[in-house]
């Protein structure tokens, strides 16, 4: 499938649930490491049975990109061993961890050198946690793994000892801003919600939906178009992932106000695509992510001393 067409279903999908979106992305995420990466008889028997709905293939390499990175000691290590290597530690977040038969994990060696493993769940000394209460997407189970003197042969080797091991997937990449993907289609699922609360609701109402919604149409399009192209300078990823995040909390927010107490009462989808957008904000955020959201936040109708109402207040 072409990755543009991947992405767009991403989307879709995401717009009516986002923890089955997000389930979809993770396993994705993992055969797509594995694709580019394995050469060995086990992986290629891995992924055969993946192909045939096999098993259910996750992914815990948070620990190497956007989780404890400020930690001294890494939260996966693994050491040499006779027959390979042994895995001791704990991988902060693994969606589905429970469900999966294989999760695609990042260690740091003893000299802090990066390894990337399949890891069958089934081994020795895996022991996924009980998922945490969450503020949404509690049905992708996510949770921490432990490990405790995990034996990985060899053969589950998937790239590394090395510097950077996440980088053979950034040459293979066919779309560099997946993680801008599902915030959109929040937004996108917000965004017809909303308009089908609005009938009898004001002009102003009504037009200012379809503000949000011009606007998420042209995000939409620079992020497959720029998504599609390649490679991003970090700065320029971070800014359309930033966007992307505040605009899924805008129209969430716009949805829930138009549907006002009952959208507050759970089970009402409003008020769960504000907790979906809540977790755009936490996924995959490196510190340019973090930074770039920080500052959209901060700029977002800031009341000035020109403003009317501070002006009277101040006056
Ligand atoms: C529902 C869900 C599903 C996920 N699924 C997956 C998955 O399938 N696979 C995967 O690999 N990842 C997954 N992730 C992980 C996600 O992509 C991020 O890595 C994660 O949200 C980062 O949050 P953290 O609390 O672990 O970050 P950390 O950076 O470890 O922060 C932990 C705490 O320390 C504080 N802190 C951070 N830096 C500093 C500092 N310098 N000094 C002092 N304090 C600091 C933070 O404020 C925070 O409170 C998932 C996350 C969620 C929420």
């Amino acid at each position: 499938m072409a990755a543009m067409t991947l992405h767009r279903r991403y989307e879709q999908v995401a717009a009516c649930c986002l923890t089955t979106a997000l389930a979809w992305t993770q396993r994705d995420a993992a055969v797509g490491l594995l694709q580019s990466c394995a050469a060995t008889l086990a992986i290629s028997k891995v992924l055969h049975a993946l192909a045939q709905g096999r098993g259910w293939a996750t992914i815990g390499i948070s620990q190497l990109t956007t989780s404890t990175q400020h930690q001294h000691q890494p939260a996966v290590v693994a050491s040499r061993s006779a027959a390979g290597w042994t895995l001791d530690g704990r991988i902060p977040w693994v969606t589905g961890a429970n469900e999966s038969r294989w999760i695609v994990v990042g260690a740091k060696t003893t000299d802090r050198q990066e390894l990337l493993v399949l890891l069958p769940t089934s081994l020795k000394g895996v022991m996924p946690g009980t998922p945490p209460p969450m503020a949404a997407l509690n049905g992708s189970k996510t949770c921490a793994v432990r490990l405790k003197g995990v034996e990985v042969p060899q053969s589950l080797v998937l790239l590394g000892p090395c510097s950077h091991v996440l980088a053979a997937r950034d040459a293979v990449r066919r779309f560099s801003l997946t993680t801008c993907v599902l915030p959109l289609g929040v937004a996108a699922g917000a965004i017809s919600a909303a308009r089908l609360v609005l009938s009898g609701r004001s002009a102003q109402c009504r037009q200012s939906v379809e503000t949000l919604r011009t606007e998420y149409k042209h995000l939409a399009r620079s992020v497959y178009r720029r998504g599609s192209g390649g490679k991003l300078p970090l700065s320029e990823a971070a800014t359309m992932r930033a966007k992307a995040n505040l605009l899924a909390f805008r129209s969430s927010l716009m949805c829930l106000e138009l549907s006002k107490g009952r959208g507050f009462v759970m089970g009402n989808a409003a008020q769960r695509r504000v907790r979906e957008a809540m977790f755009c904000c936490v996924w995959s955020s490196n510190a340019h992510v973090i930074e770039e959201t920080v500052r959209q936040l901060a700029l977002a109708a800031p009341v000035t001393p020109e403003d009317p109402v501070e002006r009277r207040i101040t006056s």
